[in-house]
């Protein structure tokens, strides 16, 4: 038992931990910087002042997570972020197709808890800063309620990814709030005063059918006028969740320190729409229906800024300016909101695309005034503007996976984050960062240390595509169609023979068109352009463009809508091979073509977009000569996703043992192999609400084996479903040879690898 007697004051209990790096906030941002800084060998405390990880996409707020790939609903071609983001997405969606936010929760900690390295503090919040000179962080003070600890945390580098910048703006970093005027970046998106400088908060709720008559009596603080909502017409009974994103409240407030006072309002907005679905006698579909769950804290779009080195600005991301230092990418539209949010006249967003994805220099990932400070999230050092793309957790993410690996090189080499933009150090957080699967585009992976870049390369078979048999359902051509085929410079483009099926007679326009810049993929520039008259009944079409591309790229082979033409599908998927349409979006504003009305220095460009699977396949064709660029060689070129060619070794789909064989002429020493699948980067991985049709990728390696040269079996594996995978011998393979075994996990998909390295 303990008895005290009375006293004028106690002390908190208080503990002092030291680390490498401290991370102050575990959203996802916070939670993929502590991952990859730990994983990369430095001891990282991560701090957050919430009970479960992941920030907004937490099942406490539940916002799904997104990135370049944008719904798969503009052109960013296979933009799906790498590296440790990819792998909790698709751990989700492997667990999770379903998009239940508490077992993303369950996802979350768990990497946290798995790594050795990681000092989760959960239900702690940072609340002070101590500084050993004017521009440097010693320590930070953090209370955790739950068991009324003050915690003294200590390092030489420190991570502010608590969204409104706790720590650095308590340590006076330089940071902004709200938007710049057109003239300070020359941006012409610059929002209007009236429009608004800053984003608001939300709150969302769940709903369920309980299969009986449910009422519901809205707390006295519920919005009872629906019509102080001007876009209340718009309600339907069946959307819940983020699909309510417009539910926002806040950009004219300070939103940080009237967070408060926000979420009462928006509270009272989210108890006022049900209380209007339920009771207004609108939706009668809607009786059986009650509320599951309602935010009990907003999500938070923005609020500071803070300056690095450099600010990533709206030409940035829109003319995909290139940075010797980039470390990320974004390519979500750049996505600003009115500032009065639910209750504007406005649409809920203005956004506008950018016709590929653009790099993050890693300029932005420091503060340019606290020498040991990194930022990571949405306070990354970007104008308002291009924070409008940069805010969005994928992209979030994959910055604060940069800013980790920086940190781990900056304690290694006693260096401060300033120091890394030199270049050859600028050059190893590169290559450091490929190596863990954040691609960077316009960069490839130059590893000396890989034992495969000196190994003779073959394989069983190399696919060859000589056709995309007619095997599936045949489609109306009521929307434009295309064919994506990569094309090596020079190369004269293949005769293809297609399958048409016209309902009268008619002409049919044909055009094979490429991207502008050869890495994208907005098919702008129209290559040849055939009209075919075509008889009523099924008839084969035979295309000769005569035409070549002066890079190595992909050409679009654009059926134009017609709607008296079917068209057949294939079965047969192939890794960086796809179709797309020229379709709308309208949940990311595609509507077909992006056409801004007025100058706001944004490109006018048509979406064609895949469709998602269970649909999205390709249209049958056959091409000849067949495609000879799925070459085993692909696998060291050190780019490990489809990008303006495949980059992968494909077998041929009669492949019944599909082999990769590595030798060597001497003797190797190997303790360490890495191999890299294709779980599809093209496809979006959103964490809630969105159903997934697959819980593995179809083009995903699920059971492969290795050989040595003595034909044994050293290493197997069954049941993958992850994008890259990390064979460590504890006692080392010495072998001239290695052998690597894959199972054709589907019989119409090609089997295929993006990757392999061996390490002694
Ligand atoms: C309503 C809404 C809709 C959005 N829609 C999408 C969408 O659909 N998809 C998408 O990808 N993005 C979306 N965004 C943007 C995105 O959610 C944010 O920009 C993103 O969460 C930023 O990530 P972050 O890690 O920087 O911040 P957060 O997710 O906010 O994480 C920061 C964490 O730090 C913690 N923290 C704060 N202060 C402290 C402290 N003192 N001590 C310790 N911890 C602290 C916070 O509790 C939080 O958990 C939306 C945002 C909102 C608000």
């Amino acid at each position: 038992m303990i008895k005290q007697d009375a006293t004028d004051h106690r002390q908190l209990h208080i503990e002092s931990y030291q680390a490498d790096l401290v991370v102050v906030g575990g959203g996802l941002s916070g939670t993929c910087c502590a991952i990859t800084a730990a994983r990369a060998g430095i001891q990282v405390i991560l701090v957050q002042d919430r009970p479960v990880l992941g920030g907004n996409s937490s099942s406490e707020v539940r916002l799904w997570v997104l990135g370049a790939t944008s719904h798969m609903g503009n052109n960013n071609r296979w933009a799906r972020e790498g590296g440790v983001i990819d792998e909790i997405l698709l751990e989700n969606t492997y667990r999770n197709p379903e998009g239940n936010p508490v077992i993303f929760d369950t996802v979350l900690l768990e990497k946290v808890m798995l790594e050795p390295n990681i000092r989760l503090l959960l239900n702690t919040a940072v609340f002070d800063v101590t500084k050993s000179n004017a521009q440097t962080i010693s320590s930070v003070k953090a209370f955790c309620s739950q068991n009324g600890t003050l915690y003294e945390l200590s390092a030489p580098l420190f991570c502010d990814a608590s969204g409104d910048g706790v720590v650095a703006f308590g340590v006076g970093a330089a940071f902004r709030m709200g938007a710049e005027s057109t003239t300070e970046f020359g941006e012409k998106f610059a929002p209007s005063t009236e429009y608004g400088e800053l984003l608001g908060h939300s709150i969302y709720f769940y709903t369920k059918d309980t299969g009986k008559s449910v009422r519901f009596v809205p707390p006295a603080y519920a919005l009872q006028d629906i019509t102080q909502i001007p876009r209340y017409r718009r309600f339907t009974a069946k959307e819940q969740g983020c699909q309510l994103w417009w539910l926002e409240y806040g950009g004219r407030l300070d939103t940080v320190h009237d967070t408060e006072a926000i979420k009462w309002e928006l509270w009272k907005v989210v108890y006022g729409v049900w209380h209007y679905i339920k009771n207004s006698g609108n939706f009668p579909e809607a009786d059986t229906m009650t509320l599951e769950w309602v935010g009990t804290i907003p999500g938070k779009r923005e609020s500071r800024r803070f300056e690095g080195d450099y600010m990533i600005c709206q030409q940035d991301i829109v003319e995909q300016r290139t940075h010797y230092d980039a470390v990320a990418f974004g390519g979500w539209s750049i996505d600003l909101h009115p500032a009065d949010g639910v209750f504007s006249e406005k649409p809920g967003c203005n956004q506008w695309h950018s016709k590929g994805i653009y790099q993050i220099p890693y300029r932005c990932l420091y503060s340019r005034n606290i020498t040991n400070l990194f930022i990571a999230g949405r306070i990354i050092s970007a104008t308002h503007v291009a924070f409008g793309s940069t805010r969005v957790m994928g992209t979030s993410a994959y910055g604060a996976q940069a800013a980790g690996m920086a940190a781990a090189l900056c304690y290694k080499g006693q260096l401060v984050p300033r120091q890394l933009t030199e270049i050859d150090h600028i050059k190893v957080l590169q290559n450091e960062l490929q190596k863990t699967g954040q691609y960077i585009p316009g960069f490839k992976l130059v590893d000396p240390a890989d034992l495969v870049q000196n190994a003779q390369i073959s394989a069983s078979s190399e696919l060859v595509l000589t056709e995309l048999p007619t095997n599936g359902e045949w489609f109306a051509l009521q929307d434009s169609a295309a064919q994506l085929l990569p094309l090596r410079s020079g190369t004269p483009m293949p005769e293809i023979v297609t399958w048409v099926h016209a309902s009268a007679d008619t002409e049919l326009v044909v055009e094979l068109r490429c991207s502008g810049n050869a890495t994208n993929h907005t098919p702008e520039v129209i290559l040849s352009r055939q009209s075919i008259y075509i008889q009523s009944g099924r008839r084969s079409i035979h295309l000769n463009f005569n035409v070549s591309v002066e890079e190595d790229t992909y050409v679009f082979i654009c059926f134009l809508k017609n709607s008296l033409i079917e068209m057949c599908y294939s079965n047969v998927r192939i890794s960086g091979i796809l179709s797309a349409f020229n379709k709308t979006n309208p949940a990311v504003s595609n509507y077909g073509k992006q056409q801004p009305v007025e100058d706001l220095g944004v490109d006018a460009f048509e979406f064609w977009c895949p469709d998602r699977r269970p649909n999205g396949k390709n249209i049958a064709m056959q091409i000849n000569p067949g495609i000879a660029l799925f070459k085993a060689d692909n696998v060291r070129n050190g780019i490990a996703r489809p990008t303006n060619q495949p980059n992968a070794w494909i077998a041929d789909l009669t492949d019944e043992k599909p082999t990769l064989l590595l030798e060597w002429p001497d003797i190797q020493t190997i303790r360490k192999i890495e191999l890299s699948f294709d779980t599809d980067f093209d496809h979006p991985l959103e964490t809630v609400l969105m159903q997934h049709p697959e819980t593995i990728m179809p083009f995903c390696i699920q059971d492969f084996s290795l050989c040595n040269d003595r034909n044994e079996r050293i290493y197997e594996k069954q049941g993958n479903y992850q994008t890259r995978h990390t064979i460590q011998f504890y006692t080392p393979i010495y072998t001239r040879q290695l052998k690597l075994h894959l199972q054709k996990s589907h019989q119409t998909v090609a089997v295929s690898l993006m990757e392999i390295r061996c390490y002694q």
